[in-house]
């Protein structure tokens, strides 16, 4: 048998001890709803203050000076679950934060919400209490500092392609793309545009090409985007048959890892009786089972 005695060390009424001149000042200025640190005669500023320098073992200026309140996480552990006499029921973060102005780090709570929202160089900020005593709970906790909020946004405005986009979407309104041929250099353009960007020249004749081409390169996409089929989803440049300069356009129809250059592919139109003027009429371009292309 193993003896034991159970023992409780307990004071009625609380342990009355001195506080010091030097620590009695920074109570009392935490009752008063400031945070005060004491210089060194190095001129480090301490916060908690003590009374003796830890680098010399010299005493204190007693020079106090205002610091804070906000202040920066050095570093943090994260309490998952609260214990009693904790000062908060949910979890929270134990956290050596420095004061702005000050030398050294303060151990507080930090109520951070969420463990995620914890890293090194938060800026906080002390929620203080109403009811204030001259003791280091006076402040509650910290809390960060806000860095971000959420506003609506909506944009709305109105597009004029002019002329030569204008000419391209007229017949992608009937089903085709139109592009144009440059009369000095004879490359193919699609969509259509009224100079050749290589010579300059103004373009005249109109070419309609056809809704088949080969992908030249492709990006694989991970963000969602409204008009693509999944995620991922793969954006390529298309070079349409006949035409010398490739143009964007979604691929779809084809898991994404399966799309590659030199692939050969034909447009996905929407049902005929919705074609408006825009690139909303072609779903996007999916491959045809032809051997691929020659690059
Ligand atoms: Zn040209």
């Amino acid at each position: 048998m193993t003896l034991q005695a159970r023992h409780v060390l307990e004071f009625p009424g609380g342990y009355t001890r001195t506080t010091g001149p030097v620590i009695g000042r920074f109570l009392t200025e935490l009752r008063d709803g400031r945070v005060v640190g004491v210089r060194t005669a190095g001129g480090r500023t301490l916060v908690p203050p003590l009374e003796y320098d830890p680098d010399t073992g010299d005493a204190v200026t007693g020079e106090f000076v205002e610091v804070g309140p906000a202040g920066t996480v050095e570093s943090w552990s994260w309490v998952h679950t609260p214990r009693k006499g904790h000062p908060l029921d949910r979890p929270f973060a134990w956290a050596m934060i420095r004061l702005d102005g000050a030398d050294t780090a303060l151990v507080h709570a930090v109520d951070a919400g969420d463990v995620k929202a914890m890293r090194p160089g938060l800026r906080v900020r002390p929620r203080w209490r109403a009811e204030r005593t001259g003791q280091i709970t006076d402040i509650e906790s910290f809390v960060p500092e806000i860095t971000k909020i959420v506003s609506p946004v909506r944009g709305e405005y109105v597009l004029k392609p002019g002329l030569a986009l204008s000419r391209f979407l007229e017949g992608v309104a009937e089903g085709v793309f139109i592009g144009c041929r440059c009369g000095s250099c004879h490359k193919v353009y699609v969509p259509h545009r009224l100079s050749c960007p290589e010579c300059g020249v103004t373009i005249t004749e109109e070419v309609e090409l056809p809704d088949t081409g080969t992908i030249t390169t492709f990006a694989i996409n991970n963000l969602p985007d409204p008009r693509a089929p999944e995620v991922p989803f793969v954006s390529a440049y298309i070079l349409l048959d006949g035409s010398d300069v490739p143009m964007i356009a979604l691929v779809g129809g084809v898991p994404a890892h399966e799309v590659r250059q030199g692939m050969r592919v034909r447009a996905v139109w929407i049902p005929e009786g919705e074609w408006t003027p825009s690139m909303d009429n072609i779903k996007w371009f999916a491959p045809t089972g032809e051997p691929d292309a020659e690059l």
